[in-house]
């Protein structure tokens, strides 16, 4: 088969010598240098230009690189018939879980207030709280977010989940759905972020989400800037009414320099490192979609447009 390797984001060698090893039988065209665009089968994309796949008219499969796919959706020229697989990757799951537990662990334990009193030269202890009586909220239950409450509950914490349709799993508060949504909010001191970015889930972090928390929560987002209402979360942070908030993502990202967080007290920027993307792990979700492209079997992880993820 052939195939194109097309990413914006990462360098072609990190990924061209694990895919070639692992597709013996298949020719790997590095974009832009594709002699025949008609013989393209299948394309492996991280943040394509918008319109580039339209040139490409024998395409069966669009495999990204990336988890999360907004981006892809946004390029109205996508072409809608052929299926678009995301990126699940074993690997980064286990990179994301060590991200959402430095951060809750560090909420939990008042890391960043350790450290604003060291800068101050104050002594003081703050109360300790049983993880069994803090209550910890993942916004998305899903790969990621499953992933991360799953270690938490082994840590004893109280942890709660929201997703868009109703879940049972064991250990866990469930709630979905708009109705589920602000009785979630309200049992909720530390809020971990790793829902898809979605029409439904853009700007979901806004003014009225924020006041159903209780005074003094912690957010935490990993998944995208867009979530976030950012003039409305440095109003709640003004406030005191939020805690602290923990930034892996941005609307714009680098974030500008002369953006107010940089230079917010209470807010902790991460240049959207909670979890990469790791070929050795990866390369074999990618490896097992074009054998099932090509077996006609089933694709794995095929994204649900109208849900947009
Ligand atoms: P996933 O497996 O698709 O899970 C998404 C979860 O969000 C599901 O539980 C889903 O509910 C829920 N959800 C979606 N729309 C919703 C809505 N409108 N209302 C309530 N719940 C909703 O995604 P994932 O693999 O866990 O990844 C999550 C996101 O993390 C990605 O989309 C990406 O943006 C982000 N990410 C960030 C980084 C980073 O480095 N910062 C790295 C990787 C990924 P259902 O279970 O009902 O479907």
């Amino acid at each position: 088969m052939q195939v194109l390797f097309l990413s914006t984001t990462s360098k072609p060698e990190v990924w061209i010598a694990p895919l070639s090893a692992a597709l013996p039988d298949d020719t790997i065209h590095v974009y832009p240098d594709v002699a025949d665009p008609t013989a393209i089968e299948c394309a492996i994309v991280a943040v394509p230009p918008p319109g580039v796949l339209t040139d490409y008219p024998r395409l069966r499969l669009i495999q990204s690189l990336w988890v999360g796919v907004e981006s892809l959706l946004n390029d109205r020229t996508l072409p809608t018939a052929i299926p678009l697989a995301r990126l699940v990757d074993p690997g980064m799951t286990e990179t994301m879980t060590e991200s959402v537990l430095q951060h809750v662990l560090n909420a939990h334990r008042y890391y960043d207030t350790y450290r604003e009193q060291q800068a101050a030269g104050i002594w003081h202890q703050i109360q300790q709280v049983r993880a069994s009586n803090r209550r910890v909220g993942f916004l998305g239950l899903g790969q990621l977010g499953l992933a991360g409450a799953q270690a938490l509950i082994k840590l004893g914490f109280d942890v709660a989940g929201w997703s868009r349709q109703p879940k049972e799993v064991a250990g866990i508060q469930t709630f979905s759905g708009p109705e589920g949504f602000e009785p979630f909010l309200a049992r909720t001191e530390i809020l971990v972020c790793l829902l898809p970015l979605t029409a439904a889930t853009r700007g979901i972090l806004d003014t009225r989400a924020f006041a159903a928390l209780p005074r003094g929560a912690t957010i935490i987002n990993l998944a995208r800037g867009g979530h976030i209402v950012d003039d409305d979360l440095l109003a709640a942070l003004d406030t005191g009414h939020i805690g602290r908030a923990v930034l892996d993502v941005f609307n714009v990202e680098p974030l500008p320099t002369a953006h107010r967080y940089w230079r917010h007290p209470r807010v902790v920027i991460l240049p959207h490192i909670a979890a990469e993307t790791d070929p050795q792990t990866a390369v074999s979700q990618v490896v097992e979609n074009l054998r099932r492209l090509k077996a006609g079997e089933a694709l794995m992880n095929v994204v649900d447009r109208a849900a947009g993820y």
